[in-house]
């Protein structure tokens, strides 16, 4: 008599059952409609239709039921000051320069220590996190406290060291070490943090300031990063304040690679594009922070024509007003229209892409997120598609980049840990970290 065979029964920490999983393909997405994902410890560990895991086959710890939903990467925000979620709403409607040296540095230089920092990146993790974004890119200081606000959190953190040009006296040599001590203190230090380096901009950095950091940031081979050209004027201060041209600085002190991130480049030129192009720099296109400061519109189609690797940014609550970069994607998708007179300039893919896998390629975080994939790490968030504004569906990238809302965002899981679900936090509660916010409204 014919024997049946052992069932052999596969056990996971975590099982996503029914969703639509975005899976990359190529520079495009296929969609796996009744997506089953199983998930051991902080990695995927399987792909397949829920056909070859019927109810019986597996079991989990958890199973988050996805029918109706949509699973996909964890988007990537790739450039943020969390703490100046302190700003949100403050010095509203006045141009970049004004804003900045006016309203913002003077109220940081009043108000701004290791405890503020610590309250304002925690309301600010909160946020991101129940918006879908699983990692972010933090430039600002006090980073010890945002270490501990993103530990609390259970959130992936680029953590950048930030830098400004150094009192008159300080040498090269003592900002080197500064930065040295700061990949001590945090490499290795939880499998959620990378370090890296932060330069404000080329007119509040001289060029020995950035030579010097690009150094340190090569030697432990990690992305170093600045503001660029965000503003019209930023071409004119960088001449006047250093004596020479924003392309002569990034070529003469050697400031371009691969492991570069080059912040806003709303001016940037033709000749800048292909020299970006040419020398793998990465780009953080922050388009509502950049309409909100009136600063222009970035030449993304350029850039991504260039070839050059583009991720989004929300820059910081301040200069801009929501932490969430389905409103990024939303909002670019319409903005290049403009100027090119032509309708979806920026394709629905390559917006989901950027806010994913590319985000992911400028972090240098590409191996571990971005995409669904068997050995990556679980960053997923999972959209609930049922929803008027997101019915009937026809493609569901268009749906991504066009019409989600953060508040569509059900679950959040970060390294395979579930962080938000059925849209609210797991750890932490969400009205005390707003109300430690609260007494310094109006400072
Ligand atoms: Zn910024």
């Amino acid at each position: 008599m014919a024997m049946a065979a052992p069932l052999i029964k596969a056990d996971f920490d975590l099982a996503i059952v029914g969703g639509a999983a975005l899976l990359s393909a190529g520079n495009d997405f296929n969609i796996l409609v009744d997506a089953f994902i199983g998930i051991n410890g902080n990695q995927i560990v399987r792909i397949c239709p829920c056909s070859e895991m019927p109810d019986g086959s597996f079991s989990a710890k958890e199973t988050v039921a996805a029918r109706g939903m949509v699973v996909l990467p964890g988007l990537i925000n790739t450039h943020c000051h969390c703490a100046m979620s302190f700003f949100r709403g403050f010095g509203d409607d006045l141009p970049l320069t004004k804003w900045l040296f006016e309203r913002i540095f003077p109220a940081e230089r009043r108000m701004m220590n290791a405890e503020t920092v610590y309250r304002g990146a925690k309301l600010a993790l909160a946020e991101m996190l129940l918006a879908g974004i699983t990692t972010v890119a933090d430039s600002y200081f006090f980073e010890g406290a945002v270490a501990r606000a993103g530990k609390e959190m259970g959130m992936r953190l680029v953590l950048c060291r930030g830098f400004f040009d150094p009192p008159v006296g300080v040498k090269p040599a003592t900002l080197a070490q500064s930065a040295r001590h700061f990949f001590i203190r945090y490499r290795g230090d939880s499998p959620l943090i990378s370090p890296a380096l932060f330069c404000h901009s080329l007119y509040t950095c001289s060029p020995t300031t950035l030579t010097t950091l690009k150094s340190v940031a090569r030697e432990y081979d990690v992305p170093f990063m600045f503001h660029l050209l965000e503003t019209a004027q930023e071409e004119a201060m960088v001449q006047e304040r250093y004596g020479a041209t924003v392309y002569d600085i990034l070529t003469s002190g050697d400031l371009l690679d691969e492991k570069t991130l080059a912040i806003h480049c709303v001016h940037l030129n033709e000749k800048l594009v292909k020299l970006f192009a040419e020398r793998g720099v990465k780009v953080s296109h922050n388009p509502r922070s950049n309409a909100k400061l009136a600063c222009g519109i970035a030449p993304l189609p350029l850039m991504l024509a260039a070839g050059i690797c583009v991720g989004l940014g929300t820059d910081g609550a301040g200069s801009n007003n929501r932490l969430d970069i389905f409103s990024e994607m939303e909002f670019l998708s319409g903005l290049h229209n403009i100027p090119l007179s032509r309708s979806r300039a920026i394709g629905a893919s390559s917006i989901v892409r950027m806010a994913t896998l590319d985000g992911a390629k400028a972090l240098g975080l590409d191996s571990l997120s971005g995409s669904l994939e068997v050995g990556k790490d679980a960053d997923i968030a999972i959209v609930d598609f049922h929803k008027p504004h997101l019915t009937p569906v026809h493609d569901y990238s268009s749906h991504l980049a066009c019409r989600v809302r953060a508040s569509d965002v059900h679950t959040t899981i970060v390294a395979g840990k579930v962080l938000v679900h059925n849209g609210a936090l797991r750890y932490g509660d969400i009205n005390e970290i707003m109300n430690a916010v609260r007494p310094l409204e109006g400072f």
